[in-house]
C-alpha cells in the first residue's frame, strides 16, 4: 500500500510531463505557426499593397521603367526576405525578383487564377505548381484609371516560416522542461508533507492492529495528517486503558464473587461433615444467607451498571419536588439512625423546589449516598442533608463527621468495585458499586457530583440537578 501511493504520484507527475510536451508538440506547434503565418502575410501584404501603389502602377502608366522598378523591387526583396513578383491577370510575369529583365523571354504562370485565396488575402502552396516547395503567396492589386492592371505577389517560403516556429517551440520545450524541474519540488513537499507521515501513521497503526498499544507515534507536523496521527495516537490510548479496565474489572468481579462463595462453600461443607455441630447450624446458616445477600447485591449493582452504560441511560424526566424526595429517603433510614444514634439533619431551601430529573433514579442517588454517611458515621453524630440554588442549578449536599475518606483515595472512590481500607473493616457488605452508580446517573442527567472529605474529620458528597422551568406543576410526581 505504501509504496503504491507514491507510485501513484509518480506517475501523476510523468503523465503531466508527458501531456505538457505533447500540448507543446501539438497544439502550441499549431498556434504559433497559425500566428507567425497571420503576422507575415499581414506585414507582406502591406509591401505588397505599398508597391502596388507606388512603381507598379507607375510601370502601367509608363511613368517609370522596367529597369527602375526592377531596382525598387530587387532592394525589397533584400528588406522582405522574399520573392517579389509583377505579373499581368492572364499569368504573364513582367517582374521578378528571381530573373533579369528580359523582354524577349516570357514567363508564364500557367492556371494563374487571382481569385484562388478566396477571402483571405493570402494562398499556401506551391503557387500554381510553380514552385517545388510550399511558400506564403500575397497578392495586392494593381489599378490604374480604376481599371485591374495586374498584381504585385510575394512569396515567402513556408520553410522560412518553420524554421522560425521551430525556434519559439525550443523556448517553448525549455521551459516545460524548466516546470517540470521546479515541480519536482511539489514531489519533495508531498514526500515530506505528506508520505512520510502517513508512512509513520500506517506503521503505527500496524502496531496498534497487532495488539501494541504502547507503540510510539511521533508526530511532528501540526497540519491535519498530524492531527490524524495524534488522534490514532489517542485512540490506541483509549483502547489500551479500556482493555485494562476490563481486566481490572473482571478481576475485580471474580475476587468479589469468589469470597462469599468460599465462605458458603467452607460453610455447608463444614455443616455436612459434621465439623460444625447440629446445634450450631442455624448460627452458620444465617451467615450463609448474610453471604448470599451479599451475592445478590452485587449481581443487581453489576447489572444497575450495565443497563446505565449501555445506549445512554434511558431517563424517565418529570418535574418533582426534590425536598420531598429527600425527606422521603431520610424516613427510611430512620431505624438504622436510631440504633446508631445517629441524626439527620434537613436544611431545605423553600418549602418545595423543583428539579426536572429521573425521581427513581434520583432517589437511588440519594440513598446510596445516605447510607454511606451513616455506614462511615461514629454513633451519636449528625448527617447534614441541605439543598441550595445557584445560575438555575439545585445542589444537593449529603455531609457527614465520619471517617473521612483518605487524599490518595479521593479519586477512586467514584471507580467500580473501590472499596478503602478505612471503609473495609466498617462495612463489610459494601460492593464498591454504589459511587460508581450514582456517578453513572448525574452524568447521565448531564450533571456532576463531587466530593469534599478529610480523613478522621468527615465527608460531604454535593450533586447538582437542572432547576425545573416551573412555579407549581400540577404533574407534581412524588
Ligand atoms: P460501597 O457500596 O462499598 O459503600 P461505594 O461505591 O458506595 O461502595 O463507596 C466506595 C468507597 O468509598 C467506600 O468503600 C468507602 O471507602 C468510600 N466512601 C464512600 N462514601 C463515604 C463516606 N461518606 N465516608 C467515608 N468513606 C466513604
Amino acid at each position: 500500500m505504501r509504496r503504491t501511493l507514491y507510485l501513484k504520484f509518480l506517475l501523476a507527475y510523468l503523465i503531466f510531463g508527458i501531456f505538457g510536451f505533447v500540448i507543446v508538440a501539438t497544439f502550441v506547434s499549431r498556434m504559433t505557426q497559425d500566428y507567425l503565418i497571420r503576422t507575415e502575410s499581414d506585414r507582406l501584404y502591406s509591401e505588397a499593397t505599398q508597391v502596388a501603389n507606388t512603381f507598379a502602377a507607375d510601370l502601367y502608366n509608363n511613368e517609370t521603367s522596367l529597369d527602375s522598378a526592377k531596382k525598387q523591387l530587387d532592394a525589397l526583396r533584400v528588406y522582405t526576405n522574399a520573392h517579389l513578383w509583377i505579373i499581368n491577370p492572364s499569368g504573364r510575369m513582367i517582374l521578378s525578383t528571381e530573373q533579369p529583365v528580359d523582354v524577349e523571354k516570357e514567363t508564364i504562370v500557367e492556371g494563374f487564377d487571382p481569385t484562388a485565396a478566396g477571402n483571405s488575402h493570402y494562398v499556401i502552396g506551391r503557387f500554381f505548381n510553380y514552385f517545388d516547395s510550399d511558400h506564403l503567396s500575397v497578392l495586392s492589386p494593381i489599378t490604374s484609371d480604376f481599371k485591374l492592371k495586374g498584381y504585385v505577389v510575394i512569396h515567402y517560403p513556408m520553410r522560412n516560416i518553420e524554421t522560425e516556429r521551430e525556434s519559439l517551440l525550443a523556448i517553448d520545450y525549455l521551459m516545460l522542461v524548466i516546470l517540470f524541474l521546479l515541480s519536482l519540488i511539489i514531489l519533495i513537499f508531498f514526500t515530506d508533507i505528506v508520505y512520510i507521515p502517513i508512512n509513520k501513521i500506517t506503521k503505527a497503526t500496524e502496531q496498534y492492529a497487532a495488539g501494541n498499544f504502547h507503540y510510539e507515534l511521533q508526530m511532528d507536523s501540526d497540519d491535519e495528517i498530524g492531527y490524524l496521527g495524534v488522534m490514532a495516537a489517542y485512540m490506541a490510548q483509549e483502547i489500551a486503558r479500556q482493555e485494562d479496565d476490563q481486566k481490572r474489572f473482571v478481576a475485580n468481579v471474580s475476587h468479589d464473587f469468589r469470597s462469599p462463595l468460599t465462605s458458603i462453600k467452607g460453610y455447608l461443607e463444614a455443616m455436612m461433615d459434621g465439623t460444625i455441630p447440629p446445634e450450631d447450624h442455624e448460627k452458620y446458616l444465617g451467615i450463609v444467607l448474610n453471604e448470599t445477600e451479599r451475592l445478590r447485591k452485587l449481581t443487581n449493582g453489576l447489572l444497575t451498571l450495565n443497563n446505565l452504560n449501555t445506549a445512554g441511560m434511558l431517563l424517565d424526566i418529570t418535574v418533582f419536588d426534590i425536598n420531598e424526595v429527600i425527606r422521603s429517603v431520610a424516613a427510611a433510614f430512620e431505624g438504622t439512625c436510631r440504633s446508631k444514634k445517629i441524626a439527620i439533619e434537613l436544611i431545605l431551601t423553600d418549602e418545595k423546589f423543583y428539579v426536572s430529573a429521573d425521581v427513581e433514579k434520583i432517589k437511588q442517588v440519594l440513598y446510596n449516598l445516605v447510607d454511606n454517611a451513616i455506614k462511615f458515621s461514629h454513633n451519636d453524630s449528625v448527617i447534614r442533608i441541605e439543598t441550595s440554588e445557584k445560575k438555575s442549578k439545585v445542589f444537593v449536599s449529603v455531609k457527614d463527621s465520619g471517617i473521612g475518606i483518605p487524599k490518595d483515595a479521593l479519586n477512586q472512590i467514584f471507580d467500580r468495585f473501590y472499596k478503602s481500607d478505612l471503609s473495609r473493616g466498617k462495612d463489610k457488605k459494601g460492593t464498591g458499586l454504589g459511587l460508581a452508580i450514582t456517578r453513572e446517573i448525574i452524568r447521565a442527567h448531564g450533571e456532576n457530583i463531587n466530593v469534599i472529605s478529610t480523613e478522621g474529620i468527615g465527608s460531604e458528597f454535593i450533586f447538582s440537578l437542572p432547576v425545573a422551568d416551573v412555579n407549581d406543576p400540577d404533574e407534581e410526581e412524588v
